[in-house]
């Protein structure tokens, strides 16, 4: 039986994206070839790397823009360097909201000044800071649209003419949002796009090119948009053609218009049972709640046997909360069906009822 995968990441993948890529594993496009044992540069790769580009910029509406789609490696932990290393020239602002912006701030801290215009850190990130001033000497301020660990997300952006940067890993393609008031958007596939191994990097070309320091070629956002067909080097074949399917399987159903919708009543669903059932609290607090990773914890300790086996036999995975916040999280990326959220939901009914 197919669990109802609640992972944080690697994340749950549409079953036709996962049929298709296992045919284009055995025989992609009828060419007697797999589609990892073909060259980067062959015209049939070429097209899926144009696609998953173009796909990418429809998606976000961000065609004819100025920007580019790059798809590169090393997660988005690698864009924490990368990022600093071609922006920060005197200062980089960061909001520190979880774990993932303080990753970032620390390697930001290897290239020049770093200000955090604000922190949620001493109420452990149950929330996002709201008021705040942004000095307006900044290369750039750097958001986390989502906050994957601690369930946190931001429902508006700061209105700043400083460039914004945006680590947009577990929420891009899953709600509406003005992408054009970003300067520079990354994700890594593994939370709502695709498998791991490719990150996905939305960045404006004027941004560029504007920093003193010499850049590795291989760390050089420039380096991939001069480099035909943004091959610099070999991509990640596999993670790019599964997140191309994913993104045919998004404008399929409507794109992110009508996913947005889908995400709001899977929200909904887990976190009005969170607020009805006295067996479970909400970790986040409610304005900051995020659609994607709902992070809750028992009320009594002494009831995690009963209800880790109740959800387990439910055909449930994946919803055991990261380390710094403890109890539970259910991570509702884009594929994830409602019905896994039912299934969930039931349990946790039940566990009230036997209380
Ligand atoms: C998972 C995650 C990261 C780290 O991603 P890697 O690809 O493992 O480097 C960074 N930011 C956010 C918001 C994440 O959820």
């Amino acid at each position: 039986m197919k669990k109802h995968n609640f992972s944080a990441g690697p994340c749950i993948l549409p079953q036709e994206v996962l049929l298709k890529a296992s045919e284009a594993v055995q025989d992609f496009n009828g060419m007697g070839l797999s589609l990892i044992e073909i060259s980067h540069r062959s015209k049939e790769f070429v097209s899926v790397l144009e696609k998953a580009r173009a796909l990418a910029l429809e998606l976000l509406d961000l065609e004819n823009k100025g920007y580019q789609a790059l798809y590169l490696s090393g997660g988005a932990s690698m864009e924490f360097v990368r990022v600093a290393y071609n922006l920060l020239e005197n200062k980089g602002g960061y909001l520190n909201t979880g774990t993932w912006s303080n990753n970032a701030i620390k390697e930001a801290k290897i290239f020049g000044e770093v200000v955090e215009v604000a922190s949620s850190k001493a109420e452990n990130f149950n929330h996002i800071p709201k008021m705040y001033g942004i000095p307006n000497d900044l290369d750039y301020l750097h958001v986390t649209s989502n906050n994957t660990i601690f369930g946190t997300q931001m429902k508006s952006f700061p209105n700043t003419k400083v460039p914004l940067v945006c680590d947009m890993s577990s929420d891009i393609f899953s709600r509406v949002i003005d992408f054009s008031q970003f300067d520079l958007i990354y994700a890594g596939a593994q939370k709502n796009m695709g498998p791991a191994g490719t990150t996905l990097v939305i960045v404006k070309e004027a941004l560029l090119g504007k920093v003193s320091r010499q850049i590795p070629k291989i760390l050089d956002y420039s380096a991939y948009i001069n480099a035909k067909d943004t091959m610099y080097n070999t991509p990640c074949v596999f993670a790019i053609y599964v997140s191309m399917l994913n993104l045919e399987w998004l404008k399929k159903l409507g794109g992110i218009k009508a996913i947005e919708e889908i995400n709001e009543k899977k929200a909904q669903l887990i976190y009005s049972e969170i607020d009805l059932n006295p067996v479970f609290q909400g970790f986040a607090k409610k304005e900051d709640r995020s659609i994607m990773n709902a992070t809750f914890t028992l009320t009594d300790e002494k009831l995690k046997d009963s209800f880790d086996a109740l959800w387990k036999e439910a055909g449930i995975s994946g919803i055991n909360g990261h380390r710094s916040v403890g109890g539970y999280r259910a991570s509702m990326y884009n594929a994830l069906p409602i019905d896994s959220v039912g299934v969930l939901v039931d349990v946790m009914s039940e566990m009230e009822r036997k209380g």
